[in-house]
């Protein structure tokens, strides 16, 4: 960079303009994550001295995280980290980047266990979270609450190596376990929670390109109706569920219906659709 002086102020303007031109959706909004993610300068310290220095070697760094998100690579895969729940989260290729709706999710699977722990306080509460991926479903609730003993399976090894990463960085005692759903799992649970693979395999192709490209396939593939994962997990989850425990999956805004019709099918009662933020369908309990 010819020993140019870059200042945290022109860096962030090339970077707006840079985004911008690529038709990134939240350019200026991006550029300054990266320019975050990099430097490490937060808002409050960028407003105090917009024209501080910024080392050569960051500038660089930063060049090349431009042109990584002016391709369109999502800025969780530039920066390898997702906030979910308020916790950091690391994640890769190998992994869903963790979605602000599954946190509806972590939320009512969260109730459950508060009313648990009010009828009976000196337990620890058994959480099986299966399809874990990253971990940060289990992991958010386990730093919600102390009492938690949680297992995450998942049949990728790739995504359990990021989710036993994310338990060591966030401290949380959890067990991830390679397993087909239930085939490596024992013993019973007070919740099970899910968020399955549930997109229909045809409309896959529809999503965007930030989401296709990037985010595994197999934890996107539904298969034909976007239901097997669901069907399979309602009929084995009984065998590893404590009598009066929780099931929680997060759904599709359109597979509320079906998914509670399984689990009525299965014997399940109590049966609960909550809504999210968009207020679309989008946990379903029993
Ligand atoms: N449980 C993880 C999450 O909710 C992964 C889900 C998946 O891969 N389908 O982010």
């Amino acid at each position: 960079m010819n020993g140019k002086i870059f200042n945290l102020e022109e860096l962030f303007r090339s970077g707006k303009e840079r985004l911008r031109e690529a038709q990134i959706e939240e350019a200026d909004l991006d550029a300054w994550y990266l320019l975050e993610y990099i430097t490490g300068v937060t808002k409050t310290a960028y407003y105090g001295n917009p024209k501080a220095d910024v080392p050569e070697e960051q500038a660089e760094e930063y060049e090349v995280a431009l042109a990584k998100r002016a391709e369109h690579i999502p800025l969780q895969h530039i920066t390898g980290r997702q906030y979910f729940m308020g916790y950091e989260f690391l994640v890769n290729d190998q992994v869903l980047v963790p979605r602000q709706d599954t946190e509806n999710l972590v939320e009512e699977a969260y109730r459950h266990i508060k009313e648990k722990l009010k009828k009976e306080p000196n337990k620890k509460v058994q959480v099986l979270d299966v399809c874990t991926g990253s971990g940060c479903i289990l992991l958010s609730l386990m730093k919600l609450c102390g009492q938690i003993e949680g297992t995450g399976v998942d049949i990728s090894e790739g995504a359990l190596e990021v989710a036993r990463q994310n338990g060591e960085r966030l401290k949380a005692d959890a067990v991830f376990r390679k397993s087909d759903l239930f085939e490596n799992v024992e013993g019973a649970y007070d919740i099970i929670v899910s968020n399955p693979p549930y997109i229909r395999s045809a409309v896959i192709e529809e999503l965007a390109d930030e989401v296709k490209l990037h985010d595994p396939y197999i934890a996107l593939d539904g298969k034909e109706d976007g239901l097997y994962f669901y069907r399979k997990i309602i009929a084995q989850a009984g065998k590893y569920l404590k009598p009066g425990g929780w099931i929680l999956f997060e759904i599709g805004h359109d597979q509320a219906e079906e998914v509670s019709a399984l689990l009525a099918q299965a014997g399940y009662d109590k049966i609960d659709v909550k809504k999210d933020l968009a207020g679309l369908d989008r946990v379903v309990s029993a």
